[in-house]
Protein backbone atom coordinates (compact mmCIF):
# COMPACT_ATOMS: atom_id res chain seq x y z
CA UNK A 1 0.00 0.00 0.00
CA UNK A 2 2.76 2.39 0.67
CA UNK A 3 4.34 1.79 -2.41
CA UNK A 4 1.00 2.60 -4.25
CA UNK A 5 1.22 5.92 -2.15
CA UNK A 6 4.77 6.74 -3.32
CA UNK A 7 3.56 6.28 -6.66
CA UNK A 8 0.91 8.45 -6.25
CA UNK A 9 2.91 10.89 -4.84
CA UNK A 10 5.53 10.84 -7.50
CA UNK A 11 2.96 11.07 -10.28
CA UNK A 12 1.98 14.08 -8.57
CA UNK A 13 4.98 15.83 -7.91
CA UNK A 14 5.56 15.08 -12.17
CA UNK A 15 2.69 17.21 -12.85
CA UNK A 16 2.84 20.66 -13.96
CA UNK A 17 -0.35 21.97 -12.26
CA UNK A 18 -0.78 21.56 -8.79
CA UNK A 19 -3.57 22.87 -6.90
CA UNK A 20 -2.07 25.11 -4.49
CA UNK A 21 0.80 23.36 -3.93
CA UNK A 22 1.79 20.57 -1.42
CA UNK A 23 3.35 24.10 0.81
CA UNK A 24 -0.07 25.70 0.23
CA UNK A 25 -3.01 23.44 0.87
CA UNK A 26 -0.47 22.18 4.32
CA UNK A 27 -0.71 25.48 5.65
CA UNK A 28 -4.16 26.17 4.89
CA UNK A 29 -5.31 23.62 6.83
CA UNK A 30 -2.29 23.84 9.33
CA UNK A 31 -3.12 27.73 10.67
CA UNK A 32 -7.02 26.88 9.86
CA UNK A 33 -6.90 24.76 13.83
CA UNK A 34 -6.13 28.24 15.39
CA UNK A 35 -8.89 30.01 14.33
CA UNK A 36 -11.35 27.33 15.91
CA UNK A 37 -13.24 28.05 19.13
CA UNK A 38 -11.93 26.21 22.29
CA UNK A 39 -14.67 23.33 22.41
CA UNK A 40 -12.89 22.30 18.71
CA UNK A 41 -9.37 23.42 19.24
CA UNK A 42 -9.21 20.71 21.64
CA UNK A 43 -9.66 18.06 19.20
CA UNK A 44 -8.42 19.55 15.82
CA UNK A 45 -5.28 20.75 17.94
CA UNK A 46 -4.23 17.11 18.77
CA UNK A 47 -4.79 16.06 14.77
CA UNK A 48 -2.92 18.96 13.35
CA UNK A 49 -0.19 17.25 11.88
CA UNK A 50 -2.59 14.54 10.21
CA UNK A 51 -4.78 17.45 9.06
CA UNK A 52 -1.98 18.90 7.56
CA UNK A 53 -0.30 16.01 5.83
CA UNK A 54 -3.78 14.76 4.57
CA UNK A 55 -4.79 18.16 3.05
CA UNK A 56 -3.27 16.91 -0.24
CA UNK A 57 -5.46 14.02 -0.34
CA UNK A 58 -7.97 14.80 -3.39
CA UNK A 59 -4.94 15.88 -5.33
CA UNK A 60 -3.55 12.22 -4.92
CA UNK A 61 -6.71 10.66 -5.70
CA UNK A 62 -7.07 13.12 -8.77
CA UNK A 63 -4.90 10.84 -10.70
CA UNK A 64 -6.36 7.93 -10.16
CA UNK A 65 -9.85 7.85 -10.15
CA UNK A 66 -11.10 10.21 -13.47
CA UNK A 67 -14.54 11.38 -11.42
CA UNK A 68 -12.06 13.54 -9.18
CA UNK A 69 -10.35 16.04 -11.25
CA UNK A 70 -13.64 18.04 -11.55
CA UNK A 71 -14.24 18.94 -7.76
CA UNK A 72 -11.07 20.70 -8.01
CA UNK A 73 -12.02 23.70 -10.28
CA UNK A 74 -14.78 25.27 -12.69
CA UNK A 75 -14.35 27.06 -16.18
CA UNK A 76 -16.86 29.62 -15.13
CA UNK A 77 -16.00 31.70 -18.29
CA UNK A 78 -17.66 28.75 -19.85
CA UNK A 79 -21.05 29.91 -18.84
CA UNK A 80 -20.56 33.73 -20.62
CA UNK A 81 -19.22 36.56 -18.36
CA UNK A 82 -19.01 37.81 -15.54
CA UNK A 83 -20.95 37.02 -13.15
CA UNK A 84 -22.17 34.10 -14.95
CA UNK A 85 -25.70 34.83 -14.34
CA UNK A 86 -26.91 32.56 -16.60
CA UNK A 87 -25.09 28.94 -14.27
CA UNK A 88 -27.87 28.37 -11.74
CA UNK A 89 -25.76 28.25 -7.98
CA UNK A 90 -28.13 25.21 -6.88
CA UNK A 91 -26.70 22.00 -8.25
CA UNK A 92 -29.88 20.60 -9.17
CA UNK A 93 -30.91 23.63 -11.17
CA UNK A 94 -27.63 24.13 -12.78
CA UNK A 95 -28.14 19.70 -13.97
CA UNK A 96 -31.80 20.46 -14.98
CA UNK A 97 -30.39 23.29 -17.36
CA UNK A 98 -27.11 22.30 -18.35
CA UNK A 99 -26.77 18.52 -17.67
CA UNK A 100 -24.65 16.86 -15.36
CA UNK A 101 -22.37 15.31 -17.84
CA UNK A 102 -21.43 19.00 -18.70
CA UNK A 103 -21.07 20.45 -15.87
CA UNK A 104 -18.78 17.63 -14.82
CA UNK A 105 -16.65 18.50 -18.23
CA UNK A 106 -16.33 22.09 -16.70
CA UNK A 107 -16.20 21.62 -13.16
CA UNK A 108 -17.84 21.57 -9.89
CA UNK A 109 -15.48 22.27 -6.82
CA UNK A 110 -18.46 24.97 -5.49
CA UNK A 111 -20.76 22.21 -5.54
CA UNK A 112 -17.79 19.96 -4.05
CA UNK A 113 -17.76 22.07 -0.96
CA UNK A 114 -21.56 21.70 -0.26
CA UNK A 115 -21.40 18.13 -0.30
CA UNK A 116 -18.37 18.29 1.83
CA UNK A 117 -19.74 19.86 4.10
CA UNK A 118 -23.29 17.91 4.41
CA UNK A 119 -20.44 14.86 5.22
CA UNK A 120 -18.48 16.59 7.79
CA UNK A 121 -21.74 17.89 9.74
CA UNK A 122 -23.16 14.14 9.44
CA UNK A 123 -19.73 13.05 10.77
CA UNK A 124 -20.18 15.28 13.54
CA UNK A 125 -23.77 14.08 14.90
CA UNK A 126 -22.46 10.32 14.56
CA UNK A 127 -19.21 11.65 16.54
CA UNK A 128 -17.26 9.55 14.41
CA UNK A 129 -13.24 10.23 14.87
CA UNK A 130 -12.11 9.31 11.64
CA UNK A 131 -14.58 10.93 9.02
CA UNK A 132 -14.27 14.28 10.82
CA UNK A 133 -10.68 14.13 10.68
CA UNK A 134 -10.79 12.73 6.84
CA UNK A 135 -13.70 15.19 5.38
CA UNK A 136 -12.34 18.59 7.66
CA UNK A 137 -8.79 17.71 6.09
CA UNK A 138 -10.66 16.90 2.21
CA UNK A 139 -12.77 19.75 2.30
CA UNK A 140 -9.73 22.30 3.46
CA UNK A 141 -8.38 21.43 0.23
CA UNK A 142 -12.10 22.08 -1.69
CA UNK A 143 -12.08 24.90 -0.33
CA UNK A 144 -8.59 26.26 -1.24
CA UNK A 145 -8.57 25.31 -4.51
CA UNK A 146 -11.86 27.47 -4.54
CA UNK A 147 -9.58 30.11 -3.72
CA UNK A 148 -7.40 30.02 -6.67
CA UNK A 149 -8.10 32.62 -9.46
CA UNK A 150 -6.87 29.93 -12.08
CA UNK A 151 -9.09 27.44 -11.04
CA UNK A 152 -11.98 29.49 -12.22
CA UNK A 153 -10.56 29.82 -15.54
CA UNK A 154 -10.86 27.81 -18.47
CA UNK A 155 -7.38 28.92 -19.53
CA UNK A 156 -5.91 27.33 -16.20
CA UNK A 157 -2.31 26.97 -16.97
CA UNK A 158 -2.15 29.57 -19.44
CA UNK A 159 -2.56 27.28 -22.08
CA UNK A 160 -4.60 29.84 -24.68
CA UNK A 161 -2.29 33.04 -24.12
CA UNK A 162 1.54 31.14 -24.71
CA UNK A 163 1.84 30.99 -20.54
CA UNK A 164 1.97 27.61 -20.05
CA UNK A 165 3.32 27.17 -16.18
CA UNK A 166 1.26 29.84 -15.12
CA UNK A 167 -0.69 27.50 -12.59
CA UNK A 168 1.94 25.96 -10.39
CA UNK A 169 3.71 29.40 -10.45
CA UNK A 170 0.76 31.44 -8.93
CA UNK A 171 0.10 28.74 -6.30
CA UNK A 172 3.65 27.08 -5.71
CA UNK A 173 6.63 28.82 -6.67
CA UNK A 174 4.68 32.35 -5.06
CA UNK A 175 3.53 31.19 -1.96
CA UNK A 176 6.78 28.55 -1.41
CA UNK A 177 8.88 31.44 -2.13
CA UNK A 178 7.79 34.02 0.00
CA UNK A 179 5.75 32.35 2.79
CA UNK A 180 8.34 31.70 4.92
CA UNK A 181 9.95 34.63 4.53
CA UNK A 182 6.79 36.43 6.31
CA UNK A 183 3.26 35.86 5.44
CA UNK A 184 0.67 36.70 7.86
CA UNK A 185 -1.14 33.85 9.19
CA UNK A 186 -2.37 35.40 12.47
CA UNK A 187 -6.01 35.64 11.20
CA UNK A 188 -8.82 36.08 14.12
CA UNK A 189 -11.65 33.66 14.53
CA UNK A 190 -13.80 31.31 12.30
CA UNK A 191 -17.47 32.58 11.64
CA UNK A 192 -20.70 31.31 11.49
CA UNK A 193 -21.74 30.25 7.99
CA UNK A 194 -25.25 31.15 7.27
CA UNK A 195 -25.18 30.71 3.50
CA UNK A 196 -22.03 28.17 2.81
CA UNK A 197 -23.27 27.45 -0.84
CA UNK A 198 -23.33 31.47 -1.55
CA UNK A 199 -20.45 31.93 0.46
CA UNK A 200 -18.17 29.62 -1.11
CA UNK A 201 -19.90 30.79 -4.81
CA UNK A 202 -19.18 34.63 -3.82
CA UNK A 203 -15.03 33.05 -3.24
CA UNK A 204 -15.12 31.62 -6.55
CA UNK A 205 -16.30 34.43 -8.60
CA UNK A 206 -13.50 36.79 -6.54
CA UNK A 207 -11.21 33.58 -8.06
CA UNK A 208 -12.75 34.44 -11.39
CA UNK A 209 -12.48 38.06 -11.13
CA UNK A 210 -8.97 37.62 -10.50
CA UNK A 211 -7.75 35.02 -12.71
CA UNK A 212 -7.46 37.97 -15.88
CA UNK A 213 -5.07 39.91 -13.71
CA UNK A 214 -2.82 36.88 -12.85
CA UNK A 215 -2.49 36.26 -16.46
CA UNK A 216 -1.96 39.84 -17.61
CA UNK A 217 0.47 40.84 -14.98
CA UNK A 218 2.75 37.64 -15.74
CA UNK A 219 2.50 38.87 -19.62
CA UNK A 220 3.49 42.46 -19.17
CA UNK A 221 6.40 41.43 -16.64
CA UNK A 222 7.47 38.74 -19.03
CA UNK A 223 7.75 41.28 -22.29
CA UNK A 224 10.10 43.81 -20.21
CA UNK A 225 11.88 40.86 -18.65
CA UNK A 226 15.21 39.23 -20.59
CA UNK A 227 14.72 35.29 -20.25
CA UNK A 228 17.50 34.79 -18.43
CA UNK A 229 16.22 37.14 -15.21
CA UNK A 230 13.30 35.44 -16.01
CA UNK A 231 14.33 32.19 -15.13
CA UNK A 232 16.36 30.60 -12.98
CA UNK A 233 18.27 26.98 -12.37
CA UNK A 234 17.81 25.34 -8.43
CA UNK A 235 18.39 22.02 -6.93
CA UNK A 236 15.69 19.96 -6.06
CA UNK A 237 16.10 16.50 -5.08
CA UNK A 238 19.40 16.64 -6.25
CA UNK A 239 18.38 17.72 -9.36
CA UNK A 240 18.91 21.14 -11.38
CA UNK A 241 15.58 22.26 -12.68
CA UNK A 242 14.31 25.53 -14.71
CA UNK A 243 12.34 27.51 -12.47
CA UNK A 244 11.14 30.92 -11.98
CA UNK A 245 13.81 33.31 -10.85
CA UNK A 246 13.57 34.63 -7.30
CA UNK A 247 13.95 37.94 -8.92
CA UNK A 248 10.52 37.68 -11.07
CA UNK A 249 8.91 35.87 -8.53
CA UNK A 250 9.54 38.26 -6.11
CA UNK A 251 8.39 40.99 -9.14
CA UNK A 252 5.60 39.11 -9.83
CA UNK A 253 4.08 39.26 -6.37
CA UNK A 254 4.49 42.89 -6.00
CA UNK A 255 2.70 43.63 -8.99
CA UNK A 256 -0.32 41.30 -8.09
CA UNK A 257 0.31 43.37 -4.56
CA UNK A 258 0.68 40.37 -2.60
CA UNK A 259 -2.45 38.42 -4.45
CA UNK A 260 -1.85 34.97 -3.14
CA UNK A 261 -0.72 35.53 0.72
CA UNK A 262 -3.61 37.33 0.23
CA UNK A 263 -5.92 34.38 -1.08
CA UNK A 264 -4.38 32.13 1.30
CA UNK A 265 -5.68 34.37 4.10
CA UNK A 266 -9.26 34.02 3.43
CA UNK A 267 -8.98 30.56 2.49
CA UNK A 268 -7.62 29.66 6.08
CA UNK A 269 -10.63 31.86 7.36
CA UNK A 270 -12.77 29.93 5.06
CA UNK A 271 -11.84 26.60 6.01
CA UNK A 272 -11.87 27.43 9.77
CA UNK A 273 -15.24 28.91 9.34
CA UNK A 274 -16.41 25.63 7.51
CA UNK A 275 -15.47 23.04 9.85
CA UNK A 276 -16.46 25.49 12.30
CA UNK A 277 -20.16 26.01 11.00
CA UNK A 278 -20.11 21.78 9.82
CA UNK A 279 -20.25 21.42 13.85
CA UNK A 280 -22.53 24.20 15.21
CA UNK A 281 -25.23 22.50 12.34
CA UNK A 282 -24.24 19.38 14.15
CA UNK A 283 -25.63 20.58 17.77
CA UNK A 284 -22.38 21.72 18.75
CA UNK A 285 -21.41 18.07 19.92
CA UNK A 286 -18.86 17.57 22.85
CA UNK A 287 -15.50 16.66 21.16
CA UNK A 288 -13.78 16.05 24.91
CA UNK A 289 -14.39 11.89 24.64
CA UNK A 290 -13.05 12.04 20.77
CA UNK A 291 -10.22 14.79 21.81
CA UNK A 292 -9.16 12.03 24.86
CA UNK A 293 -9.63 9.22 22.79
CA UNK A 294 -5.74 7.36 21.66
CA UNK A 295 -6.11 5.49 18.36
CA UNK A 296 -5.74 2.20 17.66
CA UNK A 297 -3.35 0.21 15.89
CA UNK A 298 -5.63 -0.70 13.32
CA UNK A 299 -6.96 2.64 13.22
CA UNK A 300 -3.89 4.31 12.64
CA UNK A 301 -3.57 2.11 9.88
CA UNK A 302 -6.27 3.15 8.01
CA UNK A 303 -5.65 6.19 8.48
CA UNK A 304 -2.99 6.04 5.71
CA UNK A 305 -5.77 3.95 3.89
CA UNK A 306 -8.56 6.41 4.03
CA UNK A 307 -7.73 7.74 0.59
CA UNK A 308 -8.12 4.55 -0.85
CA UNK A 309 -11.07 2.92 0.88
CA UNK A 310 -13.64 5.40 1.78
CA UNK A 311 -13.09 8.06 -1.12
CA UNK A 312 -16.84 6.91 -2.98
CA UNK A 313 -14.76 5.75 -5.95
CA UNK A 314 -15.22 1.62 -5.49
CA UNK A 315 -12.93 1.81 -8.95
CA UNK A 316 -10.09 2.97 -6.92
CA UNK A 317 -9.94 -0.03 -4.82
CA UNK A 318 -9.20 -1.76 -7.84
CA UNK A 319 -6.87 -0.04 -9.12
CA UNK A 320 -4.45 0.13 -5.96
CA UNK A 321 -4.85 -3.57 -5.55
CA UNK A 322 -3.38 -4.09 -9.84
ZN1 LIG B 1 -6.99 20.31 -5.84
Amino acid sequence: MKRILLLLLLQLCALPALCWGFYGHRQINYHAVFLLPPEMLLLYKVHIEWLSNHSTDPDMRRYAVKEEAPKHFIDIDHYGTYPYSDLPRNWKSAVNKFSEDSLLAHGIVPWQVERMLFRLTSAFKCKDLMLILKYSAEIGHYIGDAHVPLHASSNHNGQLTGQKGIHAFWESRVPELLGPKGYNFLIGKAAYIAAPLTYIWERVLESAAAADTVLSVEKSLSLETDDDLKYGFEERNGKLIRQYSAYFTQKYDQALQGMAERRMRLAIFSVASFWYTAWVNAGQPDLRSLADRKLSESEQKSFDTLIINRNDHPMMIGRAEE
